[in-house]
């Protein structure tokens, strides 16, 4: 066999993987237990206890199992006139491949051969897919066409007859991890890897056939990440509801190990690709490559910042003595660090995380010590926490400059497929909004019973004892019934998830704490961990990653490599369906229920908006001054209560401000992720935009959410925003999500009067 006809027989090969997943992800033809064939309709109809789905098809042919022979469609006086005509087409590999065989209309193969034969047959006619039948003795192949009908019943079909359970079903995934479907799936990552590493070699050796290459690599990567993903979150989801899982950890640890054989190869076919001299064109000669426009011109973008292979290698490794040693230094010190702290005469060294939770407890004086004995803790470690930062940032200006950002802001923005004109119109905004939300701390501050302004350890103490009760099955019956309200879709999915066991709910021991949700692409179903404890708050949670799911089902068409969304928009479906039900539990409650919800948005947004505001600001000047020399600490002090100044105004009693605030905080410390704030600011605002928009359209916005949410992952930010008609370079935008928070601000106002 020469060369050339293995590489095809290859990508037939690939082709194959790829076209089945989609027929059995997103048709779900496994779920259809028996078939009918008609030759004269040229119809398979694949059918299910609640449904049918029918293919137009054309026969390949049929390989016969007792002496071991082929025979081409065509060639076969069994099949009807019309159906051998149409196979007739396959003869065309013969010039294709150079092999005779195709025009030989019978002879002896072994059965593997039979198939490679059909597989090529397939790619010749550009089919769906394969599906073989058997009739008397032989296998007989058919290349489905495309989908002619299908009664699909959505309902039916999407809920498997199941006992209700609290605990998440993986088994859709894998039944074990030494089940023979993980590992074959595993031994076919290992093929997947060396086969790239091969293709890395191979495409980049010149800059002949370069559409065949880039299908190729498309092909690849798209098996390659559906596979990596079904491994990897397979062992993640197991680890994250039982920690001591030793088999989850230790596959989780070796998918992690394969992902990380990826980067060398995946280095080089990004910088061939960028070298590619009319990409535009031969990507729009081919359906296939079309699809990945975005995909390749990140890839293009991103390659213009990559170093030398060496320099890269160099980096990668400096980077271990350098940003990560210190940031795990720096969590050292805070992991370890104990407060000391008296009560009721008892001196106590207590560790952080405790004395941090006491800003939410119901006594003032405990609030009020706790803050004392914080800031008074950091003394002690002050020197080698903003050591680290001198690092960590220090690293981030070198090695941005060496790629060639203008800054590590520009980087950032890179990364979030963002530009600079629209976070200035969001913090322009932000800015001028300051002012509503000091009037709120103001006023909590007069109900808390000071004059001069919130100190800035009263920031999350409760203003009012109302605690709100939904068991589970009452958080799911409003949830589902609020999301029902904005559109029945959003309701299906989460009915869907709610009956499917996709939800683990409650905590157990071992199990990680917190919330998420999972989309899982390669099966098409998203999974969600949740901790409930019957507070009206386990239910916002439960929407809020609720919404995160739908996202995932909004993309569930499209291929896994356009999926990946920016971390600004990472928010968005979450905090939207959080909206929807919040605005319904203020409406629906009591006075007192009410105010006790709208306090808890407000407060979340003063984070969100006026934080992160001094984040931003804060990490600015970190930059400026690290450019020119090392931070000291009064410097990184100053520098916070300067911030918190600017954005908190009057709003916070400025003998009480928290110079520390950069201490604890782990985002100032992501080499790889700086100015990790704005993008939350971003995430809030944009949702509040959006359901601005919704009240505006109740009728024909849910449809154009979900086609918002579905390109995601394949735009930059502004295009994406584009599509639903939102201009988010123009600060008007902003403004108008700011006035919905403001608006419940005005709310809160009144309500602290009445109650
Ligand atoms: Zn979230």
């Amino acid at each position: 066999m020469n060369q050339a006809f293995e590489n095809f027989l290859k990508l037939c090969h690939q082709e194959i993987f790829e076209k089945q997943k989609i027929l059995t992800d997103t048709y779900k033809i496994n779920e259809y237990r028996t078939y009918s064939f008609s030759q004269q309709e040229k119809k398979l109809v694949l059918k299910s206890e609640t449904s049918e789905m029918a293919f137009d098809v054309i026969c390949i042919g049929s390989w016969k199992k007792d002496d071991s022979s082929f025979v081409w469609a065509w060639a076969n006086e069994n099949i009807s006139e019309e159906m051998r005509e149409e196979s007739k087409t396959l003869q065309g590999l013969a010039e294709t491949t150079g092999f005779n065989v195709f025009k030989e209309g019978g002879f002896e193969c072994e059965e593997a051969v039979a198939k490679d034969l059909a597989f090529m047959a397939i790619h010749q006619l550009e089919a769906k897919g394969i599906y073989r039948i058997e009739i008397d003795d032989s296998y007989v192949f058919l290349a489905l066409m495309k989908v002619s009908e299908s009664n699909i019943d959505r309902t039916e079909a999407g809920t498997s007859k199941k006992e209700s359970s609290l605990d998440w079903s993986l088994d859709e995934l894998y039944d074990s991890f030494e089940g023979n479907a993980y590992q074959d799936d595993l031994k076919k990552l290992d093929t997947l890897i060396k086969e790239l590493v091969q293709v890395a070699d191979e495409i980049t050796k010149d800059h002949e056939n370069e559409k065949e290459k880039l299908e190729r690599y498309i092909n690849l990567s798209e098996t390659m990440s559906l596979t990596f993903e079904k491994l990897g979150v397979y062992a993640e989801l197991i680890v994250s509801v039982n920690s001591k899982d030793e088999l989850a950890n230790k596959y989780a640890d070796i998918i992690d190990q394969k992902q990380s054989e990826l980067a060398e190869p995946e280095t080089k076919i990004s910088k061939w690709i960028s070298e590619i001299k009319d990409l535009e064109t031969i990507i729009d000669s081919s359906a296939r490559l079309q699809e990945f426009k975005f995909f390749f011109k990140e890839i293009v973008k991103n390659s213009k910042y990559l170093l030398s292979e060496k320099e890269e290698v160099i980096i990668a490794k400096m980077k271990n003595t350098g940003s990560t040693a210190w940031v795990n230094y720096k969590n050292l010190l805070i992991s370890t660090h104990k407060v000391e702290l008296e009560q009721e005469g008892v001196k106590e060294e207590l560790p952080l995380t405790v004395v941090l939770n006491m800003a939410y407890d119901k006594d003032r004086e405990v609030r009020k010590k706790a803050y004392e004995a914080e800031i008074e803790s950091y003394k002690k470690i002050e020197e080698g926490i903003v050591a680290a930062l001198n690092g960590i940032k220090g690293e981030v200006l070198t090695v941005s400059k060496l790629r060639g950002y203008k800054s590590p802001l520009d980087m950032t923005l890179k990364d979030s497929r963002m530009q600079k004109k629209t976070l200035d119109a969001m913090l322009e905004a932000m800015k001028e909004s300051m002012p509503i939300f000091r009037k709120y701390l103001r006023r909590k501050a007069e109900m808390l019973g000071y004059s001069n302004g919130l100190p800035f350890y009263e920031m999350y103490a409760p203003v009012i004892e109302k605690e709100m009760k939904y068991t589970y099955e009452e958080g799911k019956a409003f949830v589902e019934k609020q999301f029902r309200s904005f559109d029945n879709e959003l309701g299906d999915y989460a009915r869907k998830a709610m009956d499917n066991n996709w939800i683990d709910v409650l905590p157990k021991e071992g199990k990680v704490g917190g919330a998420f949700c999972c989309a899982v692409h390669s099966i098409g179903e998203s999974r969600v961990l949740l901790n409930y404890g019957d507070n009206f708050g386990d239910t916002i949670t439960m929407a809020h990653e609720l919404g995160h799911g739908y996202h995932g089902e909004c993309l569930k068409n499209e291929s896994i490599l356009n999926t990946n969304y920016p971390m600004p928009l990472a928010e968005t479906a979450s905090t939207f369906c959080e909206t929807i039900v919040k605005k319904a539990a203020i409406k629906e409650g009591t006075k007192e229920e009410a105010f006790a919800i709208l306090e808890t948005e407000i407060s979340d947004a003063t984070q969100v908006i006026v934080d992160i505001y001094s984040r931003y600001l804060f990490e600015t000047a970190v930059f400026e001054q690290r450019e020119e020399s090392p931070i000291t600490v009064e410097q990184a002090k100053n520098f916070m209560i300067e911030a918190q100044k600017e954005a908190y105004g009057d709003g916070l009693d400025p003998e009480y401000l928290h110079p520390y605030m950069w201490t604890w905080k782990s985002h100032y410390y992501y080499a790889d992720a700086n100015f990790y704030n704005f993008p939350y600011a971003f995430g809030l605002l944009f949702a509040k935009g959006l359901y601005a928009q919704y009240l505006k359209d109740t009728e024909t916005f849910p449809g154009k959410y979900k086609q918002l949410l579905a390109v995601t992952g394949k735009m930059d930010i502004e295009d994406v925003t584009k599509t639903i008609g939102i201009d988010v370079s123009n600060p008007e935008f902003w403004r108008d999500s700011l006035k919905i928070i403001e608006e419940d601000i005005e709310e809160f106002m009144k309500l602290s009067y009445e109650i």
